[in-house]
């Protein structure tokens, strides 16, 4: 075994989920783009959050009121550091990447769209990353354009380039695509965003699990992402914001917490980042975050992307040879995400007899439906891969594959 393979062997030990059978066999779960498994270290911070820490955050006068506030406040500080900002004001919690992505359409969005503007998205979005946008935009008479990608998944940066102009007020781009894999070049595109005098946001969703990402040296206005994809709670997400925008942008939803005084006539808001956390939030979710930030940074981010390339390359070569088989995404910069379909059996087909065998993907449009449209297909399986996964699960994989092609074509 590899030096890196052990690290990862024991990294695998630290996940409950995986020690049970599914359907009598080993369960090989290849579903991490859609949810990651949670360490003990995350399940165990949140039931002694539960325990021993249970208060609501901000307002008690009581002792434990402060040890909850702290550790939310804590986990906000945590998640700044992690993302490189420059203030801790400057993240926001919400339940998740596509809450977070509709917080900056209706509140960055509501005050600076006016009609005639344009939203640049590309063809690979997750519709968390489109649809808050057209509300936005039909709202406004604002509209939505979308940067074409290439038959090996990668972004067209030619086609993305023609589509900027000093219309252009927002490019909203994932850091990964969840289907595809590709990678962007998220420095290169916020600088070409900015060139126009058009603001960023950035789906980091896939990417945060894969990548250390520094919003300052990326220079974008707004970053994104999910609690749930980074081994850490359901129903806890991030917006980053720059401060100084943050300032400018008003509340997205109203209720405590989120004012500085209320009369019946008016209400003035709280600074930020309360100002975007309207009522009781959720405080486990923030204090689990902390936990799985904790557990990715002690792996570390370089054996992270060293062990994930290794199975992304070991799997990519096994699944393609095998007979009629297609991989949609081939882009040189990937994250460890493969779809594919066997040529002549249905998507959901497949899913279902790998599910039997033990392996669990996804298989259907992945809430990408343009994307679907662009490669002219309804659906694909998806295998993931995360830091747990080890060669037994791409063996499992690929027989599974091999079982359906021969049982569907
Ligand atoms: N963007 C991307 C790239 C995603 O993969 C996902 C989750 N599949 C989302 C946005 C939406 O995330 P959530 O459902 O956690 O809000």
């Amino acid at each position: 075994m590899s030096n890196i393979d052990k690290i990862f062997a024991s990294v695998r030990n630290e996940f409950p989920a995986l020690t049970q059978k599914v359907h009598g066999k080993k369960l090989a779960y290849l579903d991490s783009a859609a949810t990651t498994l949670k360490p003990q270290s995350v399940i165990d911070r949140i039931t002694q959050f539960y325990s021993f820490e249970t208060s609501n955050v901000h307002r008690g006068a009581h002792y434990l009121g402060d040890v909850a506030t702290q550790a939310f406040e804590s986990a906000r500080h945590k998640v700044a550091e992690f993302l490189g900002a420059r203030q801790t004001e400057e993240i926001i919690f919400v339940r998740g990447t596509t809450e977070g992505v509709n917080l900056v359409a209706n509140s960055w969005g509501g005050t600076h769209l006016k009609e005639g503007d344009e939203i640049l998205i590309t063809e690979m979005e997750h519709h968390g990353n489109i649809v808050p946008w057209q509300m936005v935009a039909e709202r406004i008479g604002a509209k939505v354009l979308a940067a074409k990608i290439l038959d090996n998944g990668e972004l067209d940066l030619e086609d993305f380039k023609a589509k900027l102009s000093k219309k252009t007020k927002m490019v909203a781009f994932t850091a990964c695509s969840n289907v595809l894999g590709t990678n962007t070049d998220m420095t290169l595109l916020t600088k070409l965003a900015h060139e126009v005098g058009a603001k960023v946001l950035i789906d980091g969703a896939q990417i945060v699990s894969q990548t250390k990402v520094d919003v300052k040296a990326i220079d974008c206005d707004f970053f994104v992402f999910s609690a749930h994809k980074l081994f850490g709670p359901f129903g806890q997400g991030v917006v980053y914001g720059k401060r100084e925008i943050l300032d400018g942008m008003s509340p997205y939803q109203g209720g405590g917490s989120m004012i500085a005084k209320v009369t019946v006539e008016k209400t003035t808001y709280n600074d930020v980042p309360f100002r975007f956390e309207a009522g009781t939030p959720h405080v486990e979710g923030a204090v689990g975050l902390h936990a799985a930030i904790d557990f990715v940074e002690r792996i570390g981010f370089e054996n992270i992307h060293s062990y994930e390339m290794e199975l992304l390359k070991e799997a990519t070569a096994k699944l393609q040879a095998i007979p009629d088989l297609r991989i949609f995404g081939t882009a040189p910069n990937k994250g460890p995400i493969i779809s594919f379909n066997l040529k002549g059996a249905h998507h959901s087909d497949v899913g279902q007899i790998l599910d039997q065998e033990g392996v669990a993907v996804r298989a259907g449009h992945h809430c990408t439906q343009p994307l679907m449209a662009r490669f002219g297909i309804p659906g694909t399986v998806r295998a993931s891969f995360s830091v747990y996964n080890n060669h037994e699960d791409i063996d499992a994989l690929v027989k599974a594959v091999v079982k359906a092609r021969e049982m569907l074509l």
